[in-house]
């Protein structure tokens, strides 16, 4: 990197963790969006006189808030609830709610950084937000997560709306959360709208929005990998997650010719040298939405598989990684593993799984690699299609919704492909994505003035 646009990044970077202490994820997410934008900025005198990517990484609003109820011991249970409306440039806040024991405000604006891009990539006119809490679904009943549900909606129902904030689904946030939450929004607010999304098919929901992110992302590495003349077929796959995310990667990549040999959760993975075919992987969803188990109960069901308590499974061999679980979940020493291990494809289902080191090795090895902000995009576009669909009070077929989709993660990639290509041919769709996605919104910006 030349001397002036380092110093451009240092400088940048110093301010923020000046102004945002503590927040290392925010910091990571920061650093690599300034990185790859830097020189196109310092080239567009207009963008550092109007401070636009300064202005990007300030939240437009954040608000907090105690979420007080009742356990079924009838104990008093309270956590914080958060919501971050990050950007608004080119339409209302955008992006999910996650319940998760470890979500704090620097996670949550990471997230919602990383999906102002990502809305944007996607086309559709969606702001960037995200929110939480730090409940932990595990381990409760379903009465338990409905009282949760519904605390935390009596306060966040005065700060969202179909034109303001749409909040989704994201880990710890399934189909039941979003069922209890959009019941509790719809009964303070008196009206049925589309201000979540993720909704149940039969009152608002988009066909395929529960398989749009993990096929988005297969959909997404069909595309890197067709500009190497190479598909799915017969190749090995390792995800990681069992989640929403990952049982719909799994679907796909084994939809489109691939075998499938890991799936994990926080407490190990499994190992299936047999690939986990469509049988296998319906009595994964059952065993992780319907019974809420853990993973480990994959390799009792089937003694084919094996599992490894505690570690994940990027040691495994493997042609195409896709990391669906959490954020800085594959490091550089795994990378690497990966890279010995003849992996050629990386695509990203979760938000910021590899950390910078595993990017960097990545790209110096010209892998295939995507970032979560660019093939994970599947998800919220079809909630931006949800959206669509309610305001107009329709449902459309879901081949309509899956062509659309796949469209979406088509021009996706095409636009990392245009602004990501570097002169040796590499596309680097880090560089591609963040450009791509800026550009949109920085010119909102500009057009709407300093607000
Ligand atoms: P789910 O809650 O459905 O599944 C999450 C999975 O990841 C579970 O298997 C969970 O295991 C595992 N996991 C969670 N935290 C950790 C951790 N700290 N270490 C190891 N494993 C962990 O979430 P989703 O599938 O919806 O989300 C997965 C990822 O995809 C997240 O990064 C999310 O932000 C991203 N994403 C999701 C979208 C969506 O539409 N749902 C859209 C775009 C991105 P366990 O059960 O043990 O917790």
């Amino acid at each position: 990197m030349e001397k002036h646009v380092q110093k451009y990044v240092d400088d940048f970077m110093a301010n923020i963790i000046a102004r945002n202490p503590g927040e290392k994820e925010f910091h990571q997410a920061v650093h690599e969006v300034v990185e790859s934008l830097a020189p196109y900025i310092l080239e567009n005198p207009i963008l550092q006189k109007m401070k636009v990517l300064e202005r990007i990484a300030e939240p437009e609003r954040v608000i907090m808030f105690r979420v007080p109820w009742l356990n079924d011991k009838g104990e008093v249970e309270i956590n914080k609830g958060y919501r971050v409306q990050m950007n608004s440039a080119i339409g209302p806040y955008k992006g999910g709610l996650r319940f998760h024991s470890s979500v704090n405000l620097g996670i949550l604006k990471f997230l919602a950084f990383e999906q102002t891009f990502k809305n944007s990539l996607t086309t559709l006119p969606m702001g960037g937000g995200k929110g939480g809490s730090d409940f932990n679904p595990k381990g409760k009943s379903d009465n338990e997560v409905m009282k949760f549900c519904q605390s935390f909606m009596t306060e966040l129902q005065r700060h969202i709306g179909q034109d303001t904030d749409v909040p989704a689904g994201d880990i710890g946030v399934g189909g039941r959360e979003i069922g209890f939450l959009y019941g509790q929004y719809k009964r303070l607010r008196n009206e049925f709208t589309g201000t979540l999304t993720g909704k149940g098919r039969d009152w608002g929901g988009s066909p395929l929005r529960p398989e749009a992110t993990g096929y988005g992302t297969c959909y997404f590495a069909q595309e890197m990998l067709a500009t190497r003349n190479d598909s799915y077929k017969g190749k090995v796959v390792a995800i990681s997650g069992s989640g929403n995310v990952a049982q719909y990667a799994c679907e796909k990549a084994t939809q489109l010719g691939a075998k499938v040999v890991t799936l994990s959760d926080s407490a190990g993975y499994i190992y299936d040298p047999t690939g986990i075919d469509a049988d296998k992987l319906a009595y994964v969803m059952e065993l992780k939405n319907v019974y809420r188990g853990r993973i480990k109960e994959y390799a009792e069901k089937y003694p084919e598989a094996t599992y490894y308590a505690g570690e994940r499974p990027w040691g495994v061999k493997c042609d195409i990684a896709m990391p669906c679980a959490t954020q800085n979940e594959l490091n550089g020493e795994q990378a690497q593993t990966l890279v010995a291990n003849g992996c050629i494809c990386v695509a990203e289902g979760a938000n910021m799984p590899s950390t910078p080191e595993a990017i960097t090795t990545f790209q110096q090895h010209k892998l295939l690699y995507s970032p979560g902000k660019a093939s994970n995009a599947g998800g919220v576009a079809t909630s931006g299609l949800e959206m669509c669909q309610n305001s107009m009070r329709l449902t459309w077929a879901p081949e309509e919704v899956d062509q659309k989709l796949h469209s979406i993660m088509k021009n996706i990639h095409a636009a990392c492909v245009k602004y990501g290509t570097e002169p040796d041919g590499y596309v680097n769709y880090v560089k591609g994505a963040n450009i791509a996605g800026f550009m949109k919104v920085a010119n909102a910006m500009l057009a709407q003035g300093l607000v």
